[in-house]
C-alpha cells in the first residue's frame, strides 16, 4: 500500500491542482496543512487573511470529506511537520506547490533537506505561467511587462485538471483542530473553493474591458484573495477565460499575466519584497502625521479617503483606487513605498508579497514602471474613474450631502471634513524636488 502526502499551501483547492492530483497517484494520500508559526512572526498573520484562510481550510476539509478523506492540519514548521507525517505513514512522497517568495524559497529548501529525493515540486501550481519558465535573452526574468506578455501568451501551458472524485486517506492519521479566526474588517469576503467557483460562475466578463475602471461599478471580477490562498487556479481562470472569448476576457487575461510577471520577478528578486527594485536614490519625506492621516483616509481628498476606507471595511479595494491611493503617498506625500505596502498588507485579504510589494514599487517608481516618475493627480483621478461622485459617495458619507461631481472638491462645504494635507497645487512637488526632475 504506497502512501503520499499532499502539502498545501497557496494552492487550497481540490480542481486543478497539480499537488494533489500527482499525490493521488499513490494507494492512499494525505492532504496536509501546516500553520506555520514563522507566518505569524514575520508579522504576515494580519487577521482579515487569517479568517479567509480557516474559512479556505474548513470549505477543503468539508470538500475532502465528500470524496472520503479529511484534512490533516498540524502545527509548527511545515518541512518538520511533512517529513514527521511521512515517517508515521511510511509516505514515499510529499507533495508541494513551488512558491516564489523568499519564504517559500526557504520552506522548500528545508523540506529538501529533510525529505532528500521523496520531495516533489510542482512548479506549474499558483500562476499559468511557472516564473522562470519564460526569460528574455541571457537574463533571469523580465524587468518590462510588454514584451513578457507577449512571451507568455506564447508560452506553453499544461492541461486543466479535474478535481478528484474521491480519496483514499491512510487508517490512523490524526489532525489538530482546523482554526477559527476573526477579521477585523467588517465587509470581508467568505474564503474557501466552494465560494470562489460560485463568485467566478456568477460573474460576467463581457463588461470588464469598459468597466474594470469604473470605481463605483465595481466590475473587476473580486477573485484576487482566492488567487492569492489559490482555490481558484490561475491556470483554469485562464483557460475558462479564453474559451469565453470576448475583449473583456481577454483584458481580464492580461491581468492575469501581470499577476504571473509579478511573480517571476520576485522569484528572481526575493529581497524586492523589502528593498527598491531599482533604486532612484530617494530620500524620502519623514511625517508619521501624514501617513496615519493617510491610514486613517482622513487626507482631505475625497477619492483617496473613500479608497482607504474602503480597504479597511471589506479587506480590499479597487484596483484603481489602489493606484491612486499608493501614488498619493509615494509621489504626492513622497512617503517610503514600504509604509503604504506594510499598511495595506495589514488589511487585505488578498495581501500578497508579490502582487503588493511590486505593484507598490511600481507606483514608487522605485519598481519596473517604465515611466517612474508620473504622478496620479487624486483630482484628475477621480473626474475621471468617478465622474459622478458615487464611489466617494458610498465611502466617505460626511461627504453625501455634496451633488455631483463637487464631492470631489468639498473644501469649505463640509465642516467634518479635513482640509487637504497637501494643497492641489502642489501634489507632485515633493517629488519634482527630491528627484529633480523638470
Ligand atoms: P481583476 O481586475 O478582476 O483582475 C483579475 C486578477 O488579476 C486579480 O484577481 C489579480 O490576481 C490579478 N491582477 C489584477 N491586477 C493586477 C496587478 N496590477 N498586479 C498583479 N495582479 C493583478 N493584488 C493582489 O492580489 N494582492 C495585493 O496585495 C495587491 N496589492 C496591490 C497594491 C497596489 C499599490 C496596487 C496598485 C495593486 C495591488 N494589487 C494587488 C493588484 C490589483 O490591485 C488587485 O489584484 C486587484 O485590484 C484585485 O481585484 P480583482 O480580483 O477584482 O481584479
Amino acid at each position: 500500500m504506497t502512501v503520499s502526502i499532499a502539502l498545501f499551501t497557496q494552492d487550497l483547492r481540490l480542481h486543478d491542482n497539480p499537488v494533489l492530483h500527482a499525490a493521488r497517484t499513490a494507494d492512499t494520500t494525505v492532504p496536509l496543512f501546516v500553520l506555520d508559526p514563522a507566518v505569524d512572526k514575520a508579522g504576515f498573520a494580519a487577521p482579515n487573511r487569517m479568517a479567509f484562510l480557516a474559512d479556505c481550510l474548513a470549505d477543503l476539509d468539508r470538500e475532502l470529506r465528500r470524496r472520503g478523506s479529511r484534512l490533516i492540519l498540524r502545527h509548527g514548521d511545515p518541512a518538520e511537520q511533512a517529513a514527521r507525517l511521512a515517517a508515521e505513514t511510511g509516505a514515499a512522497e510529499v507533495h508541494v506547490a513551488a512558491g516564489v517568495s523568499a519564504f517559500a524559497h526557504r520552506r522548500e529548501a528545508r523540506l529538501r533537506e529533510l525529505l532528500g529525493d521523496r520531495l516533489r515540486v510542482h512548479d506549474a501550481s499558483l500562476t499559468v505561467v511557472p516564473a522562470g519558465a519564460v526569460t528574455p535573452a541571457g537574463k533571469d526574468h523580465y524587468a518590462v511587462f510588454t514584451p513578457y506578455h507577449r512571451a507568455w501568451q506564447q508560452a506553453p501551458r499544461r492541461a486543466v485538471l479535474g478535481a478528484p472524485r474521491v480519496l483514499r486517506l491512510p487508517d490512523d492519521v490524526t489532525s489538530e483542530p482546523l482554526p477559527t479566526a476573526d477579521g477585523t474588517s467588517p465587509g470581508l469576503a467568505a474564503g474557501g473553493e466552494s465560494a470562489a467557483r460560485e463568485h467566478w460562475k456568477r460573474w460576467d466578463p463581457d463588461a470588464y474591458a469598459e468597466l474594470h475602471d469604473a470605481l463605483a461599478a465595481d466590475g473587476t471580477s473580486r477573485l484576487s484573495p482566492y488567487l492569492h490562498f489559490g482555490c481558484l487556479s490561475a491556470n483554469e481562470l485562464a483557460d475558462r477565460a479564453t474559451a469565453h472569448g470576448g475583449a473583456g476576457a481577454e483584458a481580464f487575461v492580461r491581468q492575469l499575466a501581470w499577476r504571473d510577471f509579478h511573480h517571476q520577478v520576485l522569484a528572481a528578486r526575493p529581497e524586492a519584497a523589502h528593498r527598491d527594485y531599482r533604486s532612484r536614490e530617494d530620500r524620502w519625506h519623514q511625517d508619521e502625521a501624514e501617513a496615519e492621516a493617510w491610514r486613517q483616509g482622513r487626507t482631505g481628498y475625497p477619492i483617496v479617503d473613500a479608497g482607504m476606507r474602503q480597504l479597511r471595511h471589506e479587506g480590499w479595494m479597487h484596483n484603481r483606487a489602489r493606484l491612486l491611493t499608493a501614488s498619493f503617498l509615494v509621489k504626492s506625500l513622497y512617503l517610503d513605498w514600504r509604509i503604504g505596502a506594510r499598511h495595506f498588507l495589514s488589511l487585505l485579504v488578498d495581501g500578497d508579497v508579490a502582487n503588493n510589494q511590486l505593484n507598490w514599487q511600481w507606483t514608487a517608481g522605485t519598481g519596473t514602471d517604465t515611466r517612474p516618475n508620473r504622478v496620479l493627480n487624486p483630482l484628475r483621478q477621480a473626474d475621471r474613474y468617478d465622474p459622478d461622485g458615487a464611489y466617494v459617495r458610498r465611502w466617505v458619507p460626511e461627504l453625501a450631502h455634496l451633488p455631483g461631481a463637487a464631492i470631489h472638491r468639498p473644501w469649505g462645504h463640509a465642516p467634518d471634513y479635513p482640509d487637504p494635507i497637501v494643497a492641489p497645487e502642489s501634489l507632485g512637488a515633493r517629488l519634482r524636488h527630491a528627484r529633480a526632475l523638470d
